[in-house]
């Protein structure tokens, strides 16, 4: 149920329902998603449906993973990627095998510390982890060329959009309850350009820690 066989499925699957990035595909094929949920959702892993994770939290269906991902990756390869919501970590993980330096802060200090025993466990020693909320981004260590937010706000925050370097893309749920839309900010010379992409339906993204 959870063998490489099965990933290679989902992978089929993702590309039938219009993901075209092969390193997206690749990336979706190598991250073994059964080790981020608990063991009695092993067996679930590998369909394309949201899971929970605990504390009214959800991990994405794989589909919204590749196409955020692949999203974020349209203008280019990637250096340097902030995530907001670490949540299980598989998002991060998935990001870590195509962007070198990934950052992820997670307001939950349970998910926090067990991304960071998972990827210790998984031997992902570049991705860093920050207890903390996600909405003031991390200034210390911006400018990003790509900021990937994993629940959804009415606005995008401010701090945000202004650790974008030119060129940069940030990927985010915009709106409340069943009314939300994925959309893509971009940075050039002009200012910041925003175009909506599909409807979708996160978790919301909530001030402080816990
Ligand atoms: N990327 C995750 C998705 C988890 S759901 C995964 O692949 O599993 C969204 C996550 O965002 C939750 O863990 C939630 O606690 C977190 N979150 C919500 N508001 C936040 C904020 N302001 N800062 C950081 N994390 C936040």
């Amino acid at each position: 149920m959870t063998s490489r066989r099965t990933r290679a499925r989902l992978v089929e699957r993702l590309r039938a329902q219009g993901i075209k990035s092969e390193m997206v595909l690749r990336a979706i094929y190598e991250v073994p998603r059964h080790l981020f949920v608990e063991e009695a959702l092993a067996s679930r892993a590998y369909e394309d449906s949201a899971l929970p994770i605990g504390y009214g939290q959800t991990l994405s269906q794989p589909w919204t993973v590749a196409h955020m991902t692949e999203v974020l990756l349209a203008g280019g390869p990637l250096q340097r990627v902030l995530e907001i919501g670490t949540g299980s970590g598989y998002q991060t993980a998935v990001l870590a095998a195509l962007v070198p330096y990934v950052y992820s802060i997670e307001r939950l200090a349970f998910f926090h510390q067990q991304a960071q025993a998972r990827f210790r466990e998984m031997g992902l020693t570049r991705i860093v982890l920050r207890h903390g909320d996600g909405a003031q981004g991390w200034p210390e260590k911006a400018p990003f060329d790509g900021i990937l937010v994993t629940a959804a706000a009415g606005f995008a925050p401010e701090a945000l959009i202004a650790q974008l370097q030119p060129g940069g893309r940030l990927v985010m749920p915009l709106g409340e309850g069943r009314q939300q839309r994925l959309v893509v900010f971009r940075r050039d010379a002009q200012g910041v350009q925003m175009e909506t992409l599909t409807e979708c339906c996160f978790v919301p993204l909530l001030s402080g820690v816990c």
